[in-house]
């Protein structure tokens, strides 16, 4: 009998891929064997996200789909691991007959002990959040070894409850990981030929091991590895943005030049509603803050349309700060209430579901000016680029991003390999990405 199989599917934001990884890593150590295909599996998991309702429904049509094998193979064990088996626990056993096993997002380490149970038709649950697990001495296992680009998480959980948000509910209290543990991890992948770096977690500013070290420090451990190891990280929380941390990107070539920082909306009234806990004033003294410190940085934002009472002057004020920040990239989204969650509880989900829509497309179209605005202003510029990959849509171009994390289409050359920093000219652009030649 050969080893039992494994298939591990993820939704969701990237702390989750790197959730699965962890995950894996731990199913890996315990005997099983990774398989990318769901039908050679004894064991399928599916890792979950509860930021949108319609991340949930996604979850659950899966687990629909899923039911076919179940039906051929009685033995196999299904497990949804993450923020929905967080968010609704034991009841998702009452929910969704097929499941077999819950574990929430500090539960990893019990998978093998949950599969054991689970096996012997019990209920295999473990939804405890815990106030110190940080997996730091688990070496996550690539599932997309494409070996260029890693995550690195830093941190789990969150405690600034923005109103509209589960995180802290299903991600729980914030802990920093033993930056020990992250630097190893960092130069072992560096010395797999990884050559960057995203350091991870729901908001990295408010890293801090012990009082001597925090975030910056962090950040410098890491960019101190190799100049040939560039280093990028998300998310950053407005109301922690230092100058300091600017400084030091801008002090260290090999930080990438690119910062994200969700704004959610431009009316100080609805940001108070949010408990974003920054104001309108807030967020663009940040914006001009890094203009000025880290020229020719790139910003990139998340925004939220039709908030809890927001009228067609909260909508038009974030319209407006739109355009005064200028972000080269926005995901955007209408709200969409999440039960339990604060808003929930103290505000009425009152804005109409047409009116959501209409705000969010004129976000959407206002972002796609400023984006393809963005792109021309790079025209003629030349940009070291890190190469990532072959091109999908033509096997005669490489694609690979600049240090202000846009893409760039350029043809291959012949002395040059994927995981080489090249400088290109930009020629072109949509848009969406940047073309260009080699300089
Ligand atoms: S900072 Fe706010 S939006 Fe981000 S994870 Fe924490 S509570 Fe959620």
């Amino acid at each position: 009998m050969g080893k039992k199989k494994f298939y591990i599917e993820t939704h969701g934001c990237q702390m989750n891929f790197s959730d699965s990884e962890i995950a894996s890593s731990v199913m890996i150590k315990n005997n099983f064997e990774i398989t990318d295909n769901p039908r050679h599996a004894d064991v399928i998991l599916i890792n979950t996200c509860s930021v949108r309702d319609n991340a949930e429904q996604r979850a659950r049509n899966r687990l629909k789909n899923l039911t076919p094998l179940k039906k051929k193979k009685k033995d196999l064990i299904i497990g949804i691991i993450g923020c929905m088996a967080e968010r609704i626990k034991e009841q998702l056993f009452e929910e969704e007959k097929k499941i077999d096993l819950i574990a929430g997002p500090d539960a990893y380490r019990n998978l093998p002990r949950l599969i054991e149970t689970a096996a012997k038709k019990s209920k295999a649950i473990n939804v405890k959040l815990s106030r110190e697990e940080t997996y730091d001495d688990i070496t996550p296992f690539k599932i997309e070894n494409k070996g260029i680009s890693a995550f690195i998480s830093i941190m789990r959980g969150c405690e600034n409850f923005c109103s509209y948000c589960v995180v802290p509910f299903t991600r729980g209290k914030e802990r920093s990981r033993n930056p020990e543990t992250i630097i190893k991890e960092a130069k072992n992948l560096f010395s797999k030929g990884y050559r960057e770096i995203i350091l991870l977690g729901q908001n990295v500013n408010s890293y801090k091991w012990n009082s001597g070290f925090g975030f910056v420090n962090l950040l410098e451990s890491v960019a101190g590895i190799s100049p040939l190891l560039r280093v990028r990280f998300t998310t950053s929380h407005p109301k922690d943005l230092s100058d300091e941390l600017l400084y030091v990107i801008s002090k260290n070539e090999n930080i990438c030049m690119h910062i994200h920082l969700p704004m959610q909306s431009g009316s100080t009234r609805i940001l108070n509603l949010m408990n974003r806990k920054y104001s309108r004033e807030w967020y663009m003294n940040r914006i001009e803050a890094i203009k000025k410190i880290i020229p020719g940085c790139s910003v990139t934002t998340d925004i939220i349309s039709g908030f809890c009472t927001e009228t067609e002057e909260d909508h038009k004020s974030t319209l407006s700060l739109i355009e005064e920040a200028g972000f080269d990239y926005a995901y955007m989204f209408k709200y969409s209430e999440r039960p339990d969650t604060p808003a929930s509880t103290k505000y009425k989900d009152d804005v109409p579901e047409e009116v959501k829509l209409k705000r969010l497309q004129e976000v959407i179209s206002l972002q796609r000016k400023l984006s393809h605005k963005s792109n021309i202003n790079d025209l003629n510029k030349t940009f070291e680029v890190l190469i990532e990959g072959e091109s999908k849509k033509n096997k005669n171009n490489f694609y690979g991003r600049n240090s202000q994390n846009k893409v760039i289409i350029f043809s291959k050359q012949k002395n040059y390999r994927i995981g080489d920093y090249i400088n290109i000219k930009v020629t072109g652009c949509t848009s969406a990405t940047l073309i260009g030649e080699v300089e």
